[in-house]
Formats: structure tokens, sequence, C-alpha cells
């Protein structure tokens, strides 16, 4: 039996019971169907094969789990944060025994690589140590005295919370929205993705399998424009964590401001990678390879446009598209594929219409640019060079394998290029220029820049985007900050003399 055989007798072990019962939405601690009682077809990108029934929620479910996150607050806020901190590492603990179930049920629902869920699964383990670690500090303020008071500051959850999650990487991505809010004191209602759902419900079943109390993390499934929409009005939701599509983010804005919603976007990227021509050029084109085309391109921090000076740019550009072509692409449950299928026909077709804006447009296309057997959403890792950088394939997200090759003269130029775009997610500069490293990430507008280095993400670290690519910032204390209130408290130290109106 191959490595892929096995991997797929295995799925199959973990799939039965969600073809038999279909995803459930999850609330006050039970598993329930919509309120409607209909569903919607969940399909896998490998072979367009239906995998189960997902139950489809909207605004009757919503409210239904908001109203349990309201009424399970005031106990989770009050629970002593060192038992939150133990529950917290008992879900850490249970995601890394079903590690496996949650990596191949991954692959199956998404069509990414299982060489990159397996260490996703992990890392949402992670993810729910660090901040279960950080519980009982959460709270912990600052003493401000003036002469007259001790100012101190404390910092109070801000109440039930709504997490919405794209398909991408569902699992991870959930657990870095999750982790810190429950950590933080919040309950949680959480809309995943209606086109990758499954491994969502397997982190809500071990939640309450590690002794969360009913009500605290609810589950409801659906669409955006209907459970999403009504998440993001309803009066009992505080605040909003969201990722995804910059456009959805600016409808979730407008949803909210009805109920006054805090706001928390991580959205699109169209990153570079600044390659200059005095950088150590075989790591730099192992990054820019790594970081276009792992996890199917379908990365909001991938490097979808190279910047290459023009003193390398044809010997650099043509060992890239020799990269290209020889990339694995292939089922995502074998151990050796490095490319597995888009998410679904929808998001392909995206894709693929690119290949005819960049002929259009008049870039070539060294790489690529077709779509890969005619089952399931395989498209092969694309080049395109020639390109300038006012063009679509320059400007626009396009979310899949496909690298977007712009030459630069100097630093000025690349500058230039790099910032003329609406995102401004993460950048890649490559020099040994200790100086022009430290002007260009100065002047280069991204929320998150690596120099020398591929993308690392330290959990301690600001993760979020400025211009269209987000608003806020995760990790440490960051997602702290979000998830809080600071509340201030002034005690007077003596008798200070008080001002006195309508004295007699
Ligand atoms: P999307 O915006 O289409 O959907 C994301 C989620 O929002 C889904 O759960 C969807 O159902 C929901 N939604 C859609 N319309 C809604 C509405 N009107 N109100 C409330 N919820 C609504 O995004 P996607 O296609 O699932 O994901 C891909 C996008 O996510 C890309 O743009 C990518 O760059 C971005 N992304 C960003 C980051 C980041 O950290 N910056 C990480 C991963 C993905």
């Amino acid at each position: 039996m191959s490595d892929l055989e096995k991997n797929l007798d295995k799925l199959e072990g973990y799939l039965a019971r969600f073809r038999q019962n279909g995803v459930q939405n999850l609330i006050a601690g039970k598993s329930v169907a919509a309120k409607t009682g209909e569903t919607f077809q969940n399909l896998s990108p490998v072979d367009d094969s239906v995998i189960c029934e997902i139950t489809k929620g909207g605004a009757d479910d919503i409210d239904a789990a908001a109203r349990a996150a309201r009424d399970a607050f005031p106990a989770w806020r009050d629970f002593p944060a060192v038992e939150r901190k133990k529950v917290l590492h008992r879900i850490a603990d249970l995601i890394e025994e079903r590690a496996e179930e949650i990596a191949l049920l991954e692959c199956w629902d998404t069509g990414q690589a299982l060489r990159f869920m397996s260490k996703a699964a992990l890392r949402g383990a992670e993810n729910f140590r660090f901040f279960a670690d950080r519980a009982p500090a959460a709270r912990d303020g600052q003493s401000l005295p003036s002469p007259t008071l001790m100012n101190i500051t404390t910092r109070v959850p801000i109440g039930p919370v709504g997490v919405i999650t794209p398909w991408n990487t569902p699992f991870m991505l959930s657990t870095w929205k999750i982790a810190p809010a429950l950590s933080a004191g919040c309950t949680v209602v959480h809309k995943p993705a209606e086109l990758s759902p499954v491994t969502a419900s397997v982190l809500a079943e071990i939640a309450q399998e590690a002794g969360l109390p009913p009500g605290v993390w609810n589950v409801v499934n659906g669409m955006g424009e209907d459970a999403g929409r009504a998440l993001t009005e309803h009066p009992d939701i505080k605040a909003i964590a969201f990722v995804g599509e910059s456009a959805t983010g600016s409808a979730i804005m407008r949803q909210g401001s009805e109920t006054l919603k805090r706001v928390h976007f991580e959205l699109g990227g169209k990153n570079p990678v600044v390659v200059f021509d005095d950088a150590d050029l075989d790591r730099a084109l192992d990054a820019a390879v790594f970081m276009i085309y792992s996890l199917n391109g379908e990365r909001c921090t991938s490097s979808s446009r190279l910047l290459v000076q023009k003193s390398i740019s044809s010997d650099f550009t043509a060992r890239l598209e020799a990269r290209a072509k020889a990339v694995n692409v292939g089922h995502p449950l074998d151990p050796d594929t490095e490319v597995g299928p888009l998410i679904g026909h929808g998001h392909l077709d995206k894709v693929i219409s690119y290949f005819d804006v960049a002929r259009e447009d008049g870039a070539t296309i060294a790489a690529g640019g077709e779509r890969l057997g005619d089952t399931g959403c395989f498209v092969a890792p694309t080049l395109f060079t020639d390109a300038r950088a006012d063009m679509r394939i320059a400007q626009e997200e396009i979310f899949g394998p496909v690298l977007t090759v712009i030459p630069f003269e100097d630093e000025a130029e690349a500058l230039k290029i790099a910032n003329r775009v609406e995102y401004g997610l993460t950048g890649y500069v490559w020099t040994n220029d200790l100086s022009r490293a430290l002007r260009f990430t100065n002047e280069l507008e991204a929320g998150m820049i690596w120099v020398n280095s591929e993308n690392v993400r330290h959990l301690p670290t600001p993760f979020g985007g400025v211009k269209a690519s987000g608003i806020g910032r995760d990790g440490g204390d960051w997602s702290f900050e979000f998830y809080m209130e600071q509340k201030h408290i002034g005690l007077a130290l003596g008798d200070h003399k008080i001002p006195q109106l309508g004295k007699i």
C-alpha cells in the first residue's frame, strides 16, 4: 500500500460519521440542526465528490447562539484564570491527539497538501498553549499615581464576540482567533467558511471534551450573506474578528455600524518579495518559490509579486521558471505533493481567468497557465513574466499558485512598485546591504516585513496589515487589546480639595 492509499484509508474512517450525520451547529453545548432544517452540500476539490451535508444556519440560529454566548459570559468571565489556563491546555492536548484526523480532513475539505496541513494542525495546538499561558495575566493593568489619586487600570473581557473565518487554512485560523478570545474571558460565536467547515466542528467538539462550559463556544454554519451578516448585526455580540476578503471587511463594517461593533480585520494581500542583486540569490529563490507555491498560493501572506533587480532578472527568472515547472502538483493526501487542488470551482474559474488577463495585458506566461485534468480544481503553478506594475496581474489578489515577476532598476523604483498597490500585508526584502534593508523596510507599506527570510511566524509578534489588508493586530498582548476593554479606577489618597459648587 502506498502512503497515499494508507492516508485515503484512514480518511475514510474519519469521514464515516460526517457522511452519516453531516455537520451540525453547536449551540449552548448541544449539537443541533439549523432551525429551518435546511442543509447544503460540502464538496471536495480533489474529485468534486460530496463530503457531507452541512446544516445551513441563518439569523434564528445566530440569535440562539448569541443568546447562549451572552448567558454563558458572566460565569466564563469570572472563571478563575488558572482554571481557564488548564482548559485551554487540555484543548491543545486533544488537538495534538487528533492531529492526524484534523490534517486529513482539512486536506480533503480544502485541497491543501498534507505536508503543510500536518503542521497547521499542530500550530493550532500551539496557539492554544500560547494563549493558555497568558490567561492569568490577561487582566493585568498599570498603576499610574497622581498627587491626589492612586490611578489603576485593569482589563475586562469585552463580552460575547463573533469570529468569522475564511476557507484557506480554516483550522489554524480558527484557533488563532478563538484561543485569545477564550483566554481573555470572552464567549464566542464562530461562523466558519461555508466552503470548508468540517474541521471547525472537530475543534468545537474538542473544546466540549476538554471541559469548556456549554455556551462559551458556539458554532453556526451557513452562508456569509445570511448567517455571517446576522452575526455582525446581532446586538449581543460586542466585537467581530474577521479574516477574509477586503470587500467583505467593508461589508461587515457597514453591517456592524448600527450596533457599534468593534472590528478586527485580517484581509487580502498582494505582497512583494523584493530581490536586490547583492542578495544571497539561492536562498532568495528558495523563499520566493516557497512563499508563492506553498499552501496552493491560497495564503494571505503569499509573495504574489516578485520584484527583481534588472541586473540579475533574466538569470533569476530562468531559475524560477525551472523551479515553478518542477513543483509537484498532486493529490493532497500524498506526502510528496507540494500543490493540491484549489478550494472549489468558483475560485478555480477566478484564478484561470487571470491567464487571459495576463495575455491581454501583454505579459508572458513562462510556466503553467492552465488547468490540470478535468476533475477537481487542479491548476499548474504559474509564472507571469515581462509584467508591469500597472497590470491587473500585478495589482489584484489572485489567491492561487500564480506569481507575477516585475523587474526594477534601482531601490527607488523598487519601492515605488512595491507600494503601488491597495494592499499592505507583508513584504519580503532580500539584500545584504544593511543600510538599504533599514531604509527600504522603513518606507515599505506593510504590516509585517521579513528581511532575508520567508514568513516565519513568532506568536508574540504583531500580525496584521495596513491599507486594504486589515485593521488591528493579533499576537501576544495585541490580541487581548482587541478582546478586552481597559478600565480605569481612581482612588483618592486623602482629602484633596474638591471644587465646591452651590455651597451655602
Ligand atoms: P470571504 O471574505 O469571501 O469569506 C470569509 C468569511 O466571511 C466566510 O466565512 C464567509 O461566509 C463570510 N462572509 C462573507 N460575506 C459576509 C458578510 N456579508 N457578512 C459576514 N460574513 C460574511 O473570504 P474567503 O474567500 O473565504 O477567503 C479568502 C480571503 O481571505 C483572501 O482575500 C485572503 O487574502 C483572506 N485572508 C486573509 C488573511 C490575513 O491574515 N490577512 C488570512 C487568510 C485569508
